[in-house]
């Protein structure tokens, strides 16, 4: 096993508050516990930020899993349910596959408190597939639709639904601000004819998430949660359709989970171009199998919903979320050396961004990570500086550890 620790130096070893990386192999965890008592002799704070190279990795998707999942899908890869084959191997109409599957579903269900009036699909294409799919599938009443956009991801989906719709309005933008605010219900300029309104949940470039649920007057809301799912628990029952990819919270990249309300797919006919992979009716009826699904994403979703549920739901997670979002965002505001332009109310608890003041020093910081442990810190091109992506399956350590390395980094500067 790889170590690597970080210890802070105690008064009259090294300077007070300086630290030192020490790397080792060792070769049980006897030896992590011996290591870990002496650094405490040595050091005033020891860290193991490090083991078995595996690293602290702050992606914004494909993201960290949760490391009691990915030992299980170890444990079951070369026989999976006692079914001699491994899960990449198997066929979906399996009865072992069809227990997962279900299973999948069934916790989505369980976790998100998903009413029974809506329908829970497992879908190809990724969220940008759902930028189409939901025009296609929505959009046939009166063929318009409200966006709102609050960055490039909402952006996207409005540029796509205007190849569609008759029309694809604007209900705000808050593009003039660089996307750092969430627009407010009194910004939306939302029409009743509208067949939906659209809205970005989590906005993983810019760093906000909506505190509101908007009100639509009956007209149904739809959400793109991929970077927020079950980071919290939210009211299903407020929204007509709920989508994400899969990437961020829930399991490896290929799958979009769909949560859509039952009168939206019974009492719409989907466009006739619709391919019938994104028929939300067909695939309801056909259980997420018209053709061969995502098979192992979806046996994920079903390991990493078991895993939430055995660490107390969407309650507990949020209370993880929260407060690891609350250590990063409080020293934030506590210095000057790094700043965050999100307004305060908007501010994600998902993707954290802030910056130096100069790009130079942006690139010194994102160059000096993987020293310390880390990846993927650097900010989107779109808004340069930094980016810690904190989901689910990053543990409180991980954005300890970080806050740990700005502090050292903005003493040395
Ligand atoms: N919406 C949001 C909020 C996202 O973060 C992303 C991907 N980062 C997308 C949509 C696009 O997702 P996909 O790559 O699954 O198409």
């Amino acid at each position: 096993m790889n170590l690597l620790l970080l210890i802070r130096f105690a008064d009259g070893i090294g300077g007070p508050g300086e630290t030192a990386l020490l790397q080792m192999t060792v070769s049980d965890d006897r030896i992590v516990d011996g290591c870990r008592k002496n650094c405490r002799k040595w050091g005033e704070e020891e860290k193991i930020i490090m083991i078995d190279g595996r690293i602290y990795n702050f992606s914004a998707g494909p993201s960290m899993l949760p490391e009691p999942v990915l030992l299980r899908i170890r444990d079951e890869l070369l026989n999976c349910g006692g079914s001699g084959m491994s899960v990449l191997e198997m066929s979906h109409r399996s009865k072992v596959y069809d227990d997962i599957i279900n299973t999948a579903a069934d916790n989505v269900r369980k976790i998100m408190s998903v009413p029974d009036n809506y329908r829970v699909l497992f879908l190809h294409g990724g969220a940008t597939g759902m930028f189409a799919a939901i025009p296609m599938n929505l959009g046939t009443v009166s063929g318009t639709a409200d966006y709102v956009i609050s960055g490039n991801f909402s952006g996207g989906a409005h540029k796509e639904a205007k190849k569609y719709l008759r029309e694809a309005r604007v209900a705000a933008t808050s593009e003039a601000d660089g996307f750092t605010h969430i627009p407010r219900q009194e910004e939306l300029a939302l029409s009743p004819e509208a067949d939906y309104v659209h809205v970005c949940w989590n906005n993983t470039i810019f760093g906000t998430k909506y505190s509101y649920v908007p009100e639509t007057s009956g007209v149904p809301l739809v959400a793109d949660m991929s970077s927020s799912i079950m980071s919290e628990p939210v009211d299903v029952s407020k929204f007509g359709v709920i989508y994400a990819g899969v990437q961020k919270n829930l399991a490896p990249a290929g799958l979009t989970l769909v949560i859509v309300r039952e009168d939206l797919i019974e009492e719409r006919e989907a466009m006739p171009v619709t391919p019938k992979i994104w028929n939300f009716r067909m695939e309801a009826d056909k259980n997420s199998m018209l053709n061969t699904p995502p098979t192992f994403p979806i046996y994920v979703v079903k390991l990493v919903t078991d895993y939430l549920m055995e660490q107390g739901g969407l309650e507990a997670m949020r209370k993880r979320n929260v407060e690891k979002a609350k250590l990063l965002y409080d020293y934030l505001d506590s210095q000057d050396f790094y700043k965050t332009a999100v307004n305060k109310e908007d501010r994600s608890m998902m993707n954290v961004v802030f910056r130096t003041a100069s790009e130079e020093l942006d690139r010194e910081f994102v160059a000096g990570q993987a020293a310390r442990g880390f990846s993927n810190l650097k900010g989107h091109r779109l808004v340069g500086g930094m980016r810690a992506s904190i989901y689910n399956a990053m543990p409180k350590e991980g954005v300890e550890a970080l806050i740990g390395y700005m502090k050292d980094f903005a003493a040395a500067h």
